[in-house]
């Protein structure tokens, strides 16, 4: 149903109306200057064959090193058996998935969550246990929560900090609440952290590998995607102790090989060049969500929490009878605003629509005008 509300925004676009997406998930900036001319001067130099070694050419894979040092606080001393590069983000999740879990093993995950987590942990033989955290409590995860949903098959604990759809940031008092589950019930904790370097007002991403005895059992998923506006390019990583790279490396070599060699050559240029443009952006995105939450808040009928990182605003519609599907297709018809419905992030994101930040502050504008014209409707 949430492909079919996407279906009908493209179809609506393709017939000429002027539909603002608000939907997707990808950065409106260009992929910085000398991010991309290394790539350029990387093909031209001939690096167009398959990297050595597969899991991902010397440089990056202590460039990455290097940062999750720097920026994580995480040490990895041996960068060749501690990290591999994949084709995007959830490549990498995929694979750190298909390496810890094995027939029918749980992987606790909070919810709202993001779409994908249910069906790759499926894919990966496993079962998702959602843990419901509530809007009014801004989705905050205790130790108790997790612990009422632990079972002898439990396995890991899957987090997405910073969070799509939520926007949350996990607090050090979260993240030390899930880490002492994952010690007293001996489980994996697999970070998404691809939002890290969106995050707003001066906060600092903390990653629960630097967290004292994490780093063993912790597959920190990480990329360029989001925060070096990447999304075309497909260069994420994983960084887990060798065992699980071992496993993963092997996965990659029967199914996808390795990610494309001048990606490589870019994720250098990345970790290592300027990162004056990731503050930029960020500056932009703080800005728009500023503007998009007043503006939403304003409108009667409408709640919209302000987020702590990433691109996403999760709103909510108290006085709508309207499930978050209906919303979604109702906001299509009447305003054509593309959204995606609250439910397709679990059972706790039902009432709740998210809008994407990612896309121009004119259409962010145009969006809030008409959304003031039909929120009585909704
Ligand atoms: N994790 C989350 C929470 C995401 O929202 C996304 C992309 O939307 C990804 C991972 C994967 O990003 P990619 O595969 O494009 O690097």
């Amino acid at each position: 149903m949430t492909l079919a509300v996407n279906d009908k925004a493209k179809a609506m676009q393709a017939a000429g109306l002027d539909v603002i997406a608000l939907a997707g998930g990808d950065p409106d900036f260009d992929t910085p200057a000398h991010i991309v001319q290394t790539a350029v001067d990387a093909l031209r130099a001939g690096h167009t064959h398959y990297p050595a070694p597969m899991v991902g050419i010397p440089q990056a894979l202590e460039a990455v090193a290097a940062k999750m040092a720097r920026e994580n606080g995480v040490s990895v001393p041996d960068p060749r058996h501690q990290i591999i590069l994949t084709p995007g983000g959830k490549w990498a999740l995929y694979l750190g998935l298909c390496a810890v879990l094995n027939p029918g093993d749980e992987v606790l995950i909070l919810e709202p969550h993001w779409v994908s987590y249910p069906p790759m942990i499926t894919l990966a033989g496993g079962t998702a246990v959602p843990i419901s955290l509530p809007a009014e409590d801004n989705f905050r995860v205790t130790a108790v929560k997790l612990r009422a949903k632990l079972t002898p098959r439990t396995k890991a604990i899957l987090i997405n900090n910073p969070c799509n759809p939520t926007g949350r940031v996990l607090t050090r008092e979260e993240l030390e609440a899930i880490a002492a589950v994952a010690l007293e019930a001996d489980l994996y904790v697999i970070a998404d952290e691809i939002y890290e370097k969106l995050v707003f007002d001066g906060r600092t991403h903390l990653s629960i590998a630097s967290f004292p005895h994490m780093a063993e059992r912790t597959l920190t998923v990480g990329g360029l995607t989001k925060s070096y506006a990447m999304t075309g390019w497909r260069m994420g990583w994983v960084v887990a102790a060798p065992d699980i790279i071992r496993l993963a490396t092997r996965l990659n070599g029967q199914t996808v090989s390795c990610a494309a060699t001048f990606t490589m050559h870019a994720c250098v240029a990345a970790l290592n060049g300027p990162q004056d443009n990731i503050a930029a952006m960020c500056t932009a995105y703080q800005q728009r969500r500023d503007f998009m939450v007043k503006a939403l808040n304003e409108i009667e009928g409408i709640e919209c929490r302000s987020i702590e990182g990433a691109f996403y605003l999760f709103p909510r519609f108290p006085h709508s009878r309207r499930s978050s599907l209906e919303l979604a297709d109702a906001l299509l018809d009447k305003a054509q605003i593309a959204s995606v419905p609250g439910s397709a992030f679990g059972r706790s994101g039902d009432g709740h629509l998210r809008f994407a930040i990612s896309t121009a502050q004119s259409d962010l504008e145009r969006a809030v005008e008409r959304l003031a014209k039909i929120a009585r409707q909704l």
